[in-house]
Formats: structure tokens, C-alpha cells, sequence
């Protein structure tokens, strides 16, 4: 179960509520904890990504550049195939690192673990958008050197990343080197003890296609073999310095560097300012994307870094006005966790436009830079209320791979469209397909998050134009995979598939399958009989696409009026599926601590044949579709199924956190919701060094909303019901609802809804009606009680 493997040291990461700090340097810990640092002191824009390495790339662990949705494929072997394995997977690819600038002086290197550094700051900026570096380091030969570093990936320009070098010689006249380098290095490294990780290629990935250089500028690019994506990444420098600084450039296909040299004097200090552009395209010419990388560099140089750095304050300070959360808390910690897990979120999301989210966002290869469900039932709500256009763009992305959907499907002997468990380009891309292509559920998960993005949007251009496409095509999926069984009464029931739950594989009637299924057919069967009634045009539009047959919506409805329920007499619950009351419970008085998570220590079989669950599934559909569960039903499903859960992936504790605030467990909510906000920050899965876990990042965010707040928005309804725990005083934050923006303040006797933008709106405090306006823009309530346990074990 979940422990934290780090506690970062209040001497070395002081709470700061707007960065994650250290202000020490420890070497040891450095050695130890390199991945961790490279996965927390990652910078990305959603877009491009670039793992915490330092300027003196090492001690490294995995360094990583990576653009989103830029992969290569890789043939899938099985040891023994059948029919509709998918032949090829895909996995994002590792850029040429440009991070790198090595120091020396007086021909010594700075090693950080090695020097003596007189004093050291690391910041992750999270108001400035930037990762900081202050060095103070006496070389063997006793010369004072001071270095200040600040890098960032440009919010504004999607293709751009710079760092800005600062070198000053304190005490005396320094000979320095700086080499500046972008390398294409492909590691190969294959970690086969743990099935999460990506798997390397072997040989060359990356086929360079030509180089440019000129003056301090170079750039490279390169095909993919396979995937036929065309790269180009590029560097160029700007040098202002107290002293003459000789450059010297080398290019060749996989290293392009440029030196510096020059001899510092006492209290002079040289100034670097490298710019980074990426760029790739399918199908491209090489030399063309050479040109790009180059206009991108062009442009940065003629803005200048100073410009580049206000920029990124600017769109940095725009997410923090739409999606901050604050929190008043005993624990100097809150603040700073919390906004940590959203700058994750920004990091992830803010220029994927055109693209999916990795489970681990651009952080890692983890995943193999996959997209999952992870993004529309975790990560979509928050952008949903917080970045509209971006949630439109993914939803976006999820229509363009519906052609592959659909000859899925097909390939399946299924009708409608199958989404791939885990893709990059729309192709299943899951070589297990028992944890991987009976995952149907997410096909209603992608209806689910569509329906409540044009519900909080009011966006229904969106639905006529792409959105009742994906749903007709998955209602059929649902009406096809499904049967009205004899023997179950007439009832409609969907066999052979897996849910939420991986530690339980292939099972008939998966609860929350079901129940999510019945959403996704009914509100099809709404939407097509909305389009007819309100936009004929999109209606004939969507009738031409799908073919779509008038007696459809019909079968969708009575489908899903007839959906079968797992439900158990004796217990009062919702038996997970058909068989599973029926297996043995888990032992797990006999189960090592150090034997969690299961999945890398015992056989899938031993897990199937138990009662013992990896992360929430019944539970999870008391939440999404939390109306149609009374309190005492919610009550007894959590009571049975929480015990069993192992929480061994992510994505569980911020759901049992929100399910036990709604029945009153406060103390266990708070205790989940720990857990889910310091995921990362205290390494709790124990493999932070391979990226952000940005699922838990978002459900961070669902369990202080729907959580704490008691947010819940059933078909458009906004209700709150805010109950904070002990250890907050005051609980803060906006939401984007039909293009009005409201905040909401809550104390523990207060909540107060503020129009903030727009004309007015409709909520619900409880039972209690709040309309605001530009009349009455602000509405106090008085709250209940507190909930009880103070977070003091929060991170
Ligand atoms: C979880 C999945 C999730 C995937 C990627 C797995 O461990 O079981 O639900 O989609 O990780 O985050």
C-alpha cells in the first residue's frame, strides 16, 4: 500500500507556497535522488517537455526531451499471437537534450556532487514559469565562481525553450570554458523489472536527414523510420560579456556544440542566453522543418531573453488567475503541494492543442508517452472548468482518431468505434489486451467527459460538429457488444471485458461498465433526438457521416433501459461483476509490505482469482454518476470495497477521498486526499523518477472540488456542499461555467459564490438556490460543521 519513500527535508525544501525550493546543496542526496529531481524540476508547456537535468548534465539519471505525440513505432512481439493482437505499438521518442552547458574553470569541471559549493539555490518557479539556478562554487585552486542559471519552455511559443547563463568571477581572474551542446543521444536502457516503463529501441531511431549551421547557431534534424515524422531542433546563443569570449562551433549529425573562452577578470561576469527551438511534422521535408526551427530562433533572438522571461510571468500569472486553489492551512506545506500538483496540470496541458496528455505529461517515458482514460475522467474536469479551449481541443483529438476507432471495431467484429486503451496516434497501441483492449469502459469515459464539457461549456457547436459523431459511434458499440440475456430476465448485459480495476481481467457485467455504457447510450439517443429537433443541418450532416438509421436511438435507449446491474441481496452492494463476490478475499495480513504494488510481485492470475482491487472502480462510478446512488447505497459500497483497495495505481485515493467526504468519513477523505496530493512530492508509487503522475495531479484537484467543496454538476446542476477539514481555515477558487467565471470562498461557517465575469448564474448551496447577477454578484451561506483530523501527516 501506499508509504512515502520521500519526506523532503524542511532544511533543504523550505514550504514556499509559489515554488518548490531547495536551498541547500547535498551531495549524497543529489547522487540518491537524481531521478526524483529530474522528474520535479521538469519544465513543459504541453508541447515540449525537458526533464530537470542540470546545465552540467550530471549527475543524470534520465535525461529527456520529448515533444508531445512525437514517437516512432515499435513492431509488438508476443511469445504467442492471436487473432486482433495489435502488431505495432508506439512510443514517444527522446529528443536531442540542448540543455546541457558544461563548465570549467582553469580546465576543472563543476561536478556538483564533487565541489565545494558555498551556497546553492534550485527553484521551480512556479509564478515565473521558470527553473532557477544560484551556484556559489570555490575551485580546487580556490577561485570564486558565481553562476545563475534560469531556464524555462516558453508558454507562449510552443516550439521554444532558453536558458539564461550567468558566470561572474568573484575573487579572482578565471579561465573559463563553457560548452554548449544539443546531442542526440538515444538512451536504450530497458528496465523489463517493471512492465510500466517504455521499452528502448535497439539501433538508431532517429535517421539524421541534414544539418545548418551558422555562427553560434546549429541545427539538426532526422527522420523516423517508421512513423515517417520529420524532427528538427536547433541552438543559437546570444553572448553579453564583460570580457572577450572566443566561440568556436562543431556540428556533425548527432553533437552540435559551441565553446566559449575566455578569461574572466575579478568581478566581471559573462552572459550566455541560448535558445532552443523543436519542431516535427509528418511527412515533412527536412529542409523545411530546418527553416521553422530557424524563424523560431530568429524570433527569439530579435525578442531577446528579458522579453521571453516577462512573457512567460504573463502566461504564467493568466493560468494562475483561472485555475489557483488556495488554501489556508495550519500546515505551511498545503499551499505549496497543492499548487504543485496544478502547475503539473498547467505543465501538461497549456500548448497541447492538437494533441493528447501523456500519462505522465512530457515528464518521462513512463507510458511510452500514452494517452488513457486518465485524461478525460481525471485531467478533463479541471481544464473543463479552468481552460474551456483546451478541453475542446482534446476532445478534438479524441474525434480525429475516430476513423481508427471505428476499423478497430471493425477488426474486433464490433460495430460503432472501439478507442484505443492506449495510443499516441489513434491505434491501439496495448499488447495486453486483458489490462488493455477490454478496457471498453473507455468509450463511455471519452461520452462521459464530452457530455459534461458541453454541459459546464454550453459549447453545442462542439456537439453538432464532432461530438454526436463519437457518440453515435460508441452507442452502437455498446448496443452491439452487449445482449438482452434469457437467462437474466430480458436484461442487457456486457461480457468479457475489464474495468477501472486491472487486478480483476475479463469479467461479465463490470459494474461501473455497465453503468457508465447506459450513460453513454442515453445520452446519444438524447443528442441525435436534440440535433433533429434543434439543427437539421447538423442532424442530415451527422445522418450522411454514420449512416445512422432512425431506429438507432431507439435500441440505444431501450439498452440502456434494460442495462443490467450486478447487485448483491445479502450485502447490499453492487458486486463489482458477476463472479467477484464469488472469489476468495486477498490475504493481506500475509502480503509483505514491501510486496506492493502487487502487479510487480505476484502473477496476473493470482490477482484475478481474488478479491483485491488495484485502484477505484465500483467506487469510481459513485462518483461520476454520484445522483444515482442514494447515500446509504454509496455508504455500504465503500464500506465493502474500500478494505480491498490497494490503491497500487494513482488514480484511486483522490476518488475514495471524494466518495468518503460525501458519507461523512472526513478523516479517511483527508487521509486520501494526502495521499493524492503528495503523490509525487513524497514519491508514495515509488517511481516519481520516471515523470509526473498527471492523473493524480488532476484528481488532486477533483478532491478538493468535488471533495472538499462538494462540488457536483449532474447534468448542469451546480451544487455545492463545502465541508473543510479542521486544518484549513479557508478553501479558494474559480470556475469557468457557459463562459461566466464565478469564485468561491470557503471558511468553516461561511461559503461565498462571487460573479466574477459574466451575467449571471444559478447555483446551489445544498438545497438552497443561489442566484447571482450583476445585481447581487456575491451570496454568503452559512456552512455546517468541520471535518475532523488535522492534516498535520500532510506533506
Ligand atoms: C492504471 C490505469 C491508468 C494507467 C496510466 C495504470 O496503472 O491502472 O488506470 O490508465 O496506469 O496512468
Amino acid at each position: 500500500m501506499l508509504r512515502p519513500r520521500l519526506i523532503p527535508p524542511v532544511d533543504i525544501f523550505p514550504p514556499n507556497p509559489w515554488a518548490i525550493e531547495a536551498v541547500r546543496y547535498d551531495g549524497r542526496m543529489a547522487r540518491e535522488l537524481t531521478g526524483q529531481a529530474e522528474t520535479m524540476f521538469a519544465l513543459s508547456n504541453g508541447y515540449l517537455g525537458m526533464r530537470g537535468v542540470t546545465e552540467e548534465g550530471s549527475p543524470v539519471r534520465e535525461a529527456g526531451t520529448y515533444l508531445n505525440g512525437f514517437y516512432e513505432n515499435r513492431p509488438i512481439s508476443y511469445g504467442e499471437r492471436a487473432y486482433g493482437f495489435p502488431k505495432v505499438g508506439q512510443s514517444i521518442l527522446n529528443c536531442p537534450d540542448g540543455a546541457v552547458m558544461k563548465l570549467f574553470v582553469d580546465d576543472e569541471p563543476l561536478i556538483l556532487p564533487d565541489a565545494e559549493i558555498l551556497s546553492y539555490r534550485r527553484i521551480l518557479d512556479f509564478r515565473g514559469g521558470t527553473l532557477n539556478r544560484d551556484v556559489r562554487w570555490v575551485t580546487p585552486s580556490g577561485k570564486r565562481l558565481h553562476l545563475r542559471t534560469t531556464r524555462l519552455v516558453s508558454l507562449a511559443h510552443r516550439h521554444l525553450a532558453a536558458i539564461a547563463y550567468e558566470l561572474t568571477a568573484e575573487n579572482a581572474a578565471a579561465e573559463v570554458v563553457i560548452t554548449s551542446e544539443l546531442r542526440n543521444d538515444q538512451p536504450l536502457a530497458t528496465d523489463t523489472s517493471d512492465p510500466r516503463m517504455a521499452e528502448g529501441f535497439v539501433g538508431r531511431v532517429l535517421q539524421p536527414t541534414g544539418t545548418r549551421s551558422e555562427a553560434l547557431r546549429a541545427i539538426l534534424s532526422y527522420r523516423t523510420g517508421s512513423s515517417g515524422l520529420v524532427l528538427g531542433c536547433g541552438m543559437d546563443h546570444v553572448v553579453e560579456a564583460d570580457c572577450a569570449l572566443a566561440a568556436q562551433a562543431g556540428c556533425d549529425n548527432d553533437l552540435a556544440t559551441v565553446v566559449f573562452r575566455g578569461v574572466l577578470a575579478p568581478g566581471r561576469t559573462s552572459r550566455i542566453h541560448k535558445y532552443l527551438s523543436y519542431h516535427y511534422a509528418r511527412g515533412a521535408d527536412p529542409a523545411e522543418i530546418r527553416s521553422q526551427v530557424a524563424w523560431t530562433l530568429d524570433r527569439a533572438v530579435e525578442s531577446g531573453f528579458p522579453a521571453i522571461l516577462a512573457r512567460q510571468g504573463q502566461e504564467t500569472a493568466r493560468f494562475w488567475e483561472r485555475a489557483d486553489v488556495t488554501v489556508d492551512s495550519v500546515n505551511p506545506r498545503s499551499q505549496q503541494v497543492i499548487r504543485w500538483n496544478l502547475f503539473q496540470l498547467m505543465q501538461a496541458s497549456e500548448r497541447a492543442e492538437g494533441h493528447g496528455i501523456a500519462a505522465r505529461g512530457l515528464t518521462g517515458r513512463t507510458y511510452e508517452g500514452h494517452y488513457f482514460w486518465d485524461t478525460e475522467i481525471y485531467v478533463l474536469p479541471f481544464l473543463i472548468y479552468t481552460n474551456p479551449p483546451m478541453a475542446r481541443s482534446l476532445l478534438k483529438v479524441r474525434y480525429d482518431m475516430l476513423d481508427s476507432a471505428r476499423a478497430r471495431a471493425r477488426e474486433l467484429g464490433q460495430r460503432g468505434a472501439t478507442f484505443p486503451w492506449r495510443t499516441i496516434n489513434g491505434e491501439e497501441a496495448s499488447a495486453y489486451y486483458a489490462a488493455g483492449t477490454a478496457q471498453y469502459h473507455i468509450n463511455a469515459d471519452i461520452a462521459y467527459a464530452l457530455r459534461k464539457y458541453v454541459e459546464v461549456s454550453g459549447d453545442v457547436d462542439f456537439l453538432c460538429r464532432y461530438g454526436a459523431e463519437i457518440l453515435v459511434e460508441t452507442a452502437r458499440l455498446w448496443c452491439d457488444l452487449g445482449f438482452f440475456s434469457d437467462r437474466m430476465d430480458g436484461r442487457f448485459c456486457i461480457h468479457g471485458v475489464t474495468g477501472p480495476d486491472e487486478y480483476t481481467a475479463i469479467v461479465n457485467n463490470n459494474c461501473f461498465t455497465n453503468l457508465m455504457a447506459r450513460e453513454n447510450m442515453r445520452y446519444a439517443a438524447e443528442t441525435v433526438r436534440m440535433l433533429k429537433r434543434d439543427h437539421p443541418d447538423s442532424f442530415d450532416a451527422l445522418v450522411h457521416r454514420t449512416h445512422l438509421d432512425a431506429d438507432e436511438p431507439e435500441a440505444w435507449d431501450q439498452a440502456a433501459e434494460r442495462m443490467y446491474l450486478p447487485y448483491d441481496e445479502r450485502l447490499k452492494v453492487h458486486p463489482q461483476d458477476d463472479a467477484f463476490l464469488d472469489l476468495e478475499k486477498w490475504d493481506f495480513a500475509a502480503t509483505p509490505e514491501d510486496h506492493y504494488p502487487l502487479l510487480l510481485h505476484y502473477h496476473p492470475l493470482n490477482l484475478y482469482r481474488s478479491q483485491v482491487i488495484k485502484q477505484a472502480d465500483t467506487v469510481l462510478a459513485l462518483f461520476l454518476l454520484s445522483e444515482q446512488f442514494t447515500l446509504e447505497a454509496k455508504r455500504r459500497n465503500f464500506a465493502y470495497y474500500d478494505p480491498l483497495t490497494t490503491h497500487d495505481s494513482s488514480l484511486s485515493v483522490c476518488i475514495q477521498s471524494i466518495v468518503a467526504n460525501e458519507i461523512g468519513l472526513r478523516d479517511k477523505a483527508i487521509h486520501y486526499f494526502n495521499f493524492a496530493v503528495a503523490m509525487d512530492i513524497s514519491d508514495l508509487g515509488g517511481n516519481m523518477m520516471h515523470g509526473a503522475h498527471i492523473a493524480a495531479m488532476g484528481g488532486t484537484w477533483l478532491a478538493m472540488i468535488y471533495g472538499f467543496a462538494g462540488m457536483r454538476d449532474a447534468h448542469g446542476r451546480l451544487t455545492f456542499n463545502p465541508c473543510l477539514p479542521e486544518a484549513w481555515t479557508r478553501l479558494g477558487f474559480c470556475l469557468q461555467v457557459r463562459g461566466q467565471t464565478i469564485r468561491i470562498e470557503i471558511t468553516h461557517s461561511t461559503a461565498t459564490y462571487g460573479l466574477v465575469a459574466g451575467a449571471g448564474l444559478t447555483l446551489w448551496h445544498g438545497e438552497d438556490c443561489v442566484r447571482l447577477s450583476e445585481a447581487t454578484p456575491s451570496v454568503t451561506k452559512p456552512v455546517g460543521g468541520a471535518a475532523g483530523g488535522a492534516d498535520a501527516s500532510a506533506p
